[in-house]
Order: structure tokens, then sequence, then C-alpha cells
């Protein structure tokens, strides 16, 4: 019998760091999730044995390739797609794809790990995945990114399928994006199946998937205040981004009785000390996704609001917060100002906005705290009930996939006290959504044997 090599977590992360040189994201994402379950297999002799930590930090693979496509003057522009598998242990590769400048193989990397823990903690079968390109569709004529669409998924078809990679949109990727793609996939493949989710209604599409990240968040946030006998109504809330998860978010806030008091982009935020109501809240919808504006002329429309350029708006007093925007935007110092300024619990919206320090601040001072892989998992979960429809050919109406995912949220919040539980009253968010998604990958794993 070979003997097992126990290096602790120190040694881990050294060999993570080495073997993955030059990739920050995917380094701080499997160090947040291996100080907590390093804790966990202490002593379970099989997970080491089997090296399953090693083994889940370690993609099944990495697809990386070229898009060329042509701009509107003629000119011939090239740019690097990505599709990262990272396991698919408890069911096909699952997650988004995302167009954005700041794309490389490190985020996507650091997202199909996140994705793997997340999905594990919807119920759902569904393995861990992620794509994107370093694109920018910022700027670009609706046929443009139509040309990019398809020349991206040109490749990508041959490494996707209903039973093998079920991708959906992220950052930059909507619901037109997904359209040209499934378009093109359809072309090439002449197969009409779920191998996309957040299609059109039209065509295999599920309702509330648009809505369910921002609105999951929110129930999940639901959930924590619940453990303090406290709602969300009456609470002033801060929110970062202004896509899809951060107006979602805010819609939810609001239909719940809270106040929205920020929103955001890369270029700043806004602060409506009038709150932002429903009407506003539809604004910003119509001006970022249709218009494809910029958040700073939202003051123009709602004039007693302030922009405030280049910052985020962790500075604003609030009862509640909710990261909706990026990788990172929530560093140690703004959790320590949230904190001064009476702010009780974080919802993560967006993946790992919270860098490393913010989030040892958030536990040491023990407020409610979810990580987005827990608190933004009712968009995948939606995307699992898309699927699901798919297979079945048929669609549920909105009242009962409205329920399906407020008792995902419930179940993912119950798991996450199952092994967050620290017994003096408080709960460790991270450490319970962590464990629990571990655990459910890991066990399929050990049933596979060495693969
Ligand atoms: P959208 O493209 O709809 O919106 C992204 C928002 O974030 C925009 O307001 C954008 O501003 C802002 N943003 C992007 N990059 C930066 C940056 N570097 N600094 C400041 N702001 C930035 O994306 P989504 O709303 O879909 O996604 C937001 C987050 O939620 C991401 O982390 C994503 O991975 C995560 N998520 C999304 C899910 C979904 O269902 N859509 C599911 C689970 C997680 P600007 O317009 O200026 O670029």
């Amino acid at each position: 019998m070979a003997v097992t090599d126990h290096v602790d977590l120190n040694g881990f992360m050294e060999g993570v760091k080495k073997r993955n040189p030059h990739q920050p994201e995917f380094v701080q994402a499997v160090q947040e999730v291996a100080e907590d379950i390093f804790e966990f297999i202490q002593d379970k002799e099989e997970y080491h044995a089997q090296q399953i930590l090693r083994r889940i930090a370690e993609p099944d693979r990495v697809v990386s390739f070229r898009v060329c496509w042509e701009d509107d003057n003629g000119n011939i522009r090239v740019q690097r797609g990505w599709r990262v598998q990272n396991n698919n242990a408890i069911g096909p590769y699952k997650g988004g794809i995302r167009f954005h400048p700041s794309v490389n193989e490190s985020v996507l990397k650091f997202l199909a790990f996140e994705q793997t823990f997340k999905n594990a903690l919807t119920g759902l079968p569904m393995g861990g995945g992620k794509g994107g390109a370093n694109f920018n569709p910022k700027g670009k004529s609706v046929r443009e990114i139509m040309r990019f669409c398809q020349s991206f998924m040109t490749e990508l078809y041959r490494h996707i399928g209903a039973d093998v990679d079920v991708p959906a949109g992220d950052i930059g990727v909507g619901a037109r994006e997904i359209g040209f793609m499934f378009g093109q996939y359809k072309r090439i493949t002449n197969h009409f199946t779920g191998v996309l989710t957040g299609k059109g209604l039209e065509w295999g599409g599920s309702l509330i998937r648009t809505e369910a990240t921002g609105y999951g968040a929110v129930y999940f946030l639901e959930n924590m205040l619940a453990t303090k006998g406290e709602g969300v109504a009456g609470k002033t809330a801060v929110i970062s981004g202004s896509g899809n998860v951060a107006t979602h978010a805010a819609e939810k806030i609001v239909q719940l009785g809270g106040k929205v008091l920020t929103l955001s982009d890369s270029g700043g935020f806004i602060h409506d000390p009038d709150g932002i109501d429903q009407e506003k809240i539809d604004w910003v919808k119509t001006h970022k996704t249709h218009r494809r504006g910029r958040i700073e002329e939202y003051v123009e429309a709602f004039p007693r609001a302030t922009f405030h350029p280049g910052k985020t708006p962790w500075g604003v007093p609030c009862d509640v917060a909710l990261p909706c925007a990026t990788q990172n935007e929530l560093l140690g110092e703004d959790a320590k100002t949230l904190i001064a300024n009476g702010c009780k619990a974080v919802s993560e919206g967006a993946n790992m906005p919270t860098d490393l320090d913010g989030v040892h601040v958030f536990k040491h001072h023990k407020i409610l705290y979810a990580p987005g892989k827990a608190s933004n998992a009712g968009g995948v979960a939606v995307s699992g009930l898309e699927m699901s429809q798919n297979s079945e050919r048929r669609s549920w109406k909105e009242e009962e996939l409205q329920q399906m995912l407020k008792d995902i949220m419930k179940g993912i919040h119950d798991s996450c006290i199952r092994y967050g539980d620290q017994g003096d009253g408080y709960i460790d968010y991270v450490k319970g959504a962590n464990i629990a998604g571990f655990k459910k990958v890991a066990d399929a794993m050990l049933a596979f044997g060495v693969v």
C-alpha cells in the first residue's frame, strides 16, 4: 500500500503557485477553498489518499483557441477564446461565457473552479466549467458582435454538447449573444438541443433565468437575516454593478421593501439618497443593456443623485451590501469601512468580488457574509432547470420556477449552516459552502477511482 504524503496547507498552496505561475486569481480562489478544506479533511484519510483537492484544483482540460473576425471597416481582428472544463464528477460541465478585455486563463480557471462547488451546492447534477474571450463588446456594432459570436462558436461547438458541457451567459454575454451562438451551433451541427442556457423564451429558454442570479442573491440574504430574526424590509442596500445581476438584485430588494442607494459600472458609482426605485431600475436596465450607456448619465435623468468617478460604493453607509459587478472589487479596507458604518450583511452577486483580505475581515467580525458560490448560485440553478425543461421538451410556469428558485436558495443556505455553524451563534458561510460543495464532488470522485 502506498504511503500517503500529507502536505500541509502551505505546502499545498506552494505547489498550486508553482504549477500556475502568473495566475493570481486562480491561486486566490484555490487558497480560499483550501483554507477550509484542509481543516475538514484532517481526519478523513480517503480524501488525502486519493488527492481529491489536488485533482479538483487541476482542470480536466483547458481549451484555448484563436477567434478571427472582420470588423465593420474590413479589418481582420484576432482574439483568444477559451473553455475551461474543470470537473464533471456530478454532471456535464456547466458555466458561463464571459466577453471582456480582462479575460485570461487565470480568470477563467478561477471561475471554473468556483463553479464546480457552486453547482454542487445547488443539488442539481452539474459539473463546473467556464469560458470566454478577451473580446470587448463595448462600442461594437450588433453585426460585429454577431460575427464574433459566430466565429467563437465555430471552434467551441466541438467541445460542448447537451450531455457534455452546457455554457451560459456571464459578463458581456446576454440573451442576444447566446442567440447568435446558438444559431451558429445549430447551423454547424443541425442539432436543436439544450446546448446553451439563457436562451430566448421562444426557442427553449426558461422563465426567470434572467432574474435568477440577482433575485437568488437577495433570497439568500433574506435567509441569512432570518437567522437574526430580521428581514429586508426597511433596510438600506449598497449595490455595485449595473448589469444583469445588479439590476435584478436591486429589483428584489425594492420588492421586499428595502431601499437601494447605489449602483455602479467600471466608470464609478452613483448614489441616490432618495432610493433607486423600480422606475429608476427600469431606466438603468434600458440605458445600460439596450443603449449600452454609462451609469454616470443617471445623474442627468435623476438630478438628486451624485456620481463618484473611479470609485466603488462601499463608503456609503448601509445595512446590507451586495457586490454584483466583478472579481476583487471589495478589498480589505472596504470591508472594514462597511463594518464601521454598520453594515450587517453582505451577499455576493458577483463571483469572488471580495478579495482574501476582505473575506478575512468579514469572518473576523463575524458578520453575515455569503460568498458568491453560495449566494449567486440562483442563476446556474435556473440554468439547470432550463436543461431539464429542454430534455423534457416542456416549459414550467413562472410561479413554479420562482418557488423552485426560493427552495434551492434555502437548500444552499441549509447546507452552509450544516457545515458552517460554529456553535456560538456565528455561521461561517464561506466554510459551510466550501465543505458542502467539496464533499459532494469529492464523494463522486471517490466512487470513480483514479481517473
Ligand atoms: P453584466 O455584463 O450584465 O454586468 C457587469 C457589470 O459589472 C456592469 O455594470 C459592468 O460595468 C461592471 N463591471 C465589469 N467589470 C468591471 C470592473 N472591472 N470594474 C467595475 N465594474 C465592472 O454581467 P453580470 O451582471 O451577468 O455579471 C456580474 C457578476 O456576476 C460577474 O462576476 C459574474 O461572473 C457574476 N455572475 C453572473 C451570473 C449571471 O447569471 N449573469 C451568474 C452568477 C454570477 P461596465 O458596463 O462599465 O462594464
